[in-house]
């Protein structure tokens, strides 16, 4: 049997602003990701790929055709759908959008607190254990100002996988980083995926990092093209 889709969306076409000034961002965006799947989207600046990741990841709302995830549709769903929907997804974003005011920790269990599911007592044994799988395990109690932009970034990664979501959205995850730590960053996810099972779809320009895709897409002017 087929597994079903993570992510399956057809005919989604977007577009910002309105009137004379409507422009299209994407246009007869048609794709279907699968537990396990690493899918890598490439493509120009401008070309349309944050947009797409945050229509996916629920951050916008569906103007035109279907997007579904774990088999819920977003278009027209409301907002507790679109949370219950936001909380099985891990988002990792160029810029690691840390709080400055918590730790490492204190980072990482803001992702355990949107899982009723999860008790509390078992947050700080989590949190540890995926600052431990990123490199930071004596890093726990840091606070951001006290780590370097790389140990940032891999507090974000912690933060993103830590309640073991379903499907990963990582925007240019590495692009502030050096190669080294980059290519660890990708490691850790790529092994988190294939451990856990979820779906990833991850934008980059780093042509060092497109072995670990099982699926390259291209898109060009906001529409997508298979590599
Ligand atoms: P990419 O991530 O591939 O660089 P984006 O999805 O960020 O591309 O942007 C695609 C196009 O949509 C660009 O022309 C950009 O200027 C435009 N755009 C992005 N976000 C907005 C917005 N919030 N309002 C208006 N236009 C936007
Ligand atoms: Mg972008």
């Amino acid at each position: 049997m087929i597994p079903s889709a993570t992510v399956t969306i057809t005919k989604l076409n977007h577009a910002f602003g309105q009137g004379m000034l409507r422009k299209a961002v994407l246009t007869d965006i048609n794709l279907a990701i699968y537990p396990s799947e690493i899918v890598i989207l490439t493509g120009p600046s401008g070309s349309g790929k944050t947009t797409l990741l945050s229509l996916i990841g629920g951050l916008r709302s569906v103007q035109e055709g279907s997007l579904k995830l774990f088999n819920q549709e977003l278009r027209g769903c409301n907002k507790k759908q679109l949370t219950q929907v936001r909380n099985q997804i891990g988002f990792i974003f160029q810029h690691h959008n840390l709080l400055k005011c918590l730790s490492a920790y204190g980072n990482v269990r803001m992702s355990l607190k949107l899982h009723p599911e999860i008790p509390k007592y078992e947050y700080r044994q989590r949190a540890v254990a995926i600052l431990d799988a990123v490199g930071l395990s004596d890093r726990v109690d840091y606070y951001p100002e006290n780590l370097s932009g790389g140990q940032k970034q891999r507090v974000a990664i912690a933060r993103a996988l830590v309640a073991q979501p379903k499907l990963i959205l990582a925007d240019e995850p590495t692009s502030s980083l050096d190669s080294k730590t980059g290519r660890d960053v990708i490691d850790i996810i790529q092994r988190l995926a294939k451990e856990e099972g979820c779906s990833v779809l991850l934008v980059t320009h780093d042509d060092r990092i497109l072995y670990i895709a099982d699926r390259i897409v291209h898109m060009e002017d906001g529409r997508l093209q298979d590599r």
